[in-house]
């Protein structure tokens, strides 16, 4: 009998963001996606002998500000080594990685957990060159080979063997490229693979402290297949330990087409890539300024907006969740809420009528910015009850958005603001108490619930104007 509840599995992660930076890490060839095969590959990407790399600042200052971000330590004196294997999508023959000295240390990551928040412990993240692409698919016999990619800076993120379900992997994943993309150093984009993950897996007895003997999932190229590759793993790893099987050290691949993984090639010792320092690249020294300097410009992050604005503003956690998932949508509501005390109405609009308008139209927060000051207005004729919610976020708000414009203007003139003028509510009232007699006849016996069916009723023939409290204190009044 497989018992699954003895083991516990044990993971770490390496994750490859690609840097969102113009050009490579060593010379000037755009990294643009997609484009025509080979056509950025200077001498440089391609190892030609006399060519000399030149470091990409922005690169650095990238991979510091994700450092910055998981708290990590920044190491101030770098260099660059020679990763040296043979790989036909790699012409120089090595890869320029770093080795001893990566450029961040330690440091964590948060993520919601299920059912507490959890810390995952990072390893470090280093800067290294990434290789171009050969492409199996397009021929039966042959191997196609796209350089473009080649020198393209990435990241690389390690965890320590610190995490233990694919659920927590999976967690962690999203954190990641929520965190790249806030900052704004990879987009994130895993289906053109700026974001790759590899998940070592091992499992042990719960209780043991000593790591088993793990395996490699390479490149996996979404979050819901790091998930499937773990729970796959785990179940395989526990099945073999409990059929009296040995678990070897293997490098494996996912095989998305029945959510399995195959065995690559046995790892029986580790490889020796005899790393030595780049001799074209010169060591490079961080001043504590200018880490300082990349430090103070880091956008306030998700971890330290969602406290504030529950403690502050007394949101929900699932509005403060839903509002940090992008950071166009937080620094809106950043901007809405700097103007109007009522954050918890604009949380609700963000979530509520203009997602929906934002899908709808195709547009970004970008073009709503404009408009800041009329949603400002909209929100207090919605809490000084001058309009009501459904005509102020269907009518007056598509309103304004078609034409930057006042909302009291536009609702004025197309007649849309609510009544409280009591000649004009009696008039609605006495209509629809008239209109009804036999419900009111039932009402007066005692069925006090159709006083809801009156209150909808006035609503309709006033379109929306008739202000509902009044409107059921009046009601109240005329049936007494
Ligand atoms: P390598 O250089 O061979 O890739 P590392 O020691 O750098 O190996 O580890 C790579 C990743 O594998 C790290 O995320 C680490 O936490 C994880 N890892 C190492 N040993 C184990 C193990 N026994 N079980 C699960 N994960 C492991
Ligand atoms: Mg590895």
């Amino acid at each position: 009998m497989v018992d699954p509840e003895k083991y516990e599995a044990v993971i770490g992660l390496e994750i490859h963001a690609q840097l969102a930076t113009k050009s490579k890490l060593f010379c000037g060839d755009a990294t643009t996606f997609g484009a025509a095969p080979n056509t950025h590959i200077s001498p440089i990407t391609m190892g030609h002998p006399g060519t000399l790399p030149k470091t990409n600042a922005t690169a650095i200052q990238y991979a510091i500000k994700l450092g910055l971000a998981c708290g990590c330590r920044i190491e101030k004196d770098n260099y660059f080594a020679r990763k040296n294997y043979f790989y036909p999508d790699l012409p120089k023959g090595y890869q320029i990685s770093q080795h001893t000295t990566p450029i961040c240390v330690g440091g964590e990551i948060h993520i919601k957990g299920s059912p507490n928040e959890k810390t995952i412990q990072l390893n470090r993240i280093h800067l290294e060159e990434d290789a171009g692409k050969s492409i199996h698919d397009i021929s039966d016999t042959d191997t196609f080979i796209d350089l473009n990619r080649a020198g393209t800076p990435l990241v690389e993120m390690v965890t320590e063997p610190c995490i233990h379900s694919a659920e927590d992997a999976f967690l962690f994943v999203t954190e990641v490229r929520r965190l790249v993309r806030w900052l704004g150093v990879c987009d994130g984009n895993m289906e053109e693979g700026s974001l790759r993950c590899d998940a070592n897996v091992s499992i042990r007895l719960k209780g043991d402290t000593k790591l088993g003997t793990r395996v490699e999932v390479k490149n996996l190229n979404s979050i819901r297949n790091i998930k499937k590759a773990i729970e796959f793993e785990i179940e395989r790893l526990i099945q073999i330990t409990e059929t009296g099987g040995t678990i070897i050290q293997q490098t494996r691949s996912f095989d998305a087409s029945n959510d399995t993984t195959f065995s690559i090639r046995d790892k029986e010792d580790a490889n020796d890539y005899r790393y030595f320092p780049d001799p074209d690249l010169a060591p490079f020294h961080l001043t504590d300024e200018y880490i300082k300097g990349i430090e103070a410009a880091l956008p306030a992050l998700p971890a330290y907006l969602k406290k504030q604005w529950k403690t502050t503003f007394a949101l929900s956690d699932y509005d403060v969740e839903q509002l940090c998932e992008n950071k166009e949508e937080a620094d809106f509501y950043i901007d809405w809420t700097n103007k109007t005390t009522h954050y918890k109405a604009a949380a609700n609009w963000i979530l509520g009528p203009i997602r929906a308008y934002l899908a709808e139209s195709a547009s970004s927060y970008s073009q709503l910015h404009e408009h800041i000051p009329y949603l400002v207005q909209l929100l207090d004729l919605v809490e000084t009850n001058q309009l009501n919610f459904s005509v102020a976020s269907g009518k007056v708000f598509k309103g304004i958005m078609e034409q930057p414009q006042s909302p009291i203007d536009f609702a004025k003139n197309n007649n849309l603001l609510q009544s409280n003028s009591s000649d004009e509510m009696g008039e609605w009232v006495d209509q629809v108490l008239a209109q009804n007699p036999d419900k009111v006849a039932e009402y007066k016996k005692g069925k006090k619930g159709l006083i809801g069916l009156f209150v909808g009723e006035v609503k309709k023939i006033s379109k929306g104007k008739a202000d509902p409290k009044m409107t059921t204190q009046l009601l109240e009044q005329k049936l007494s």
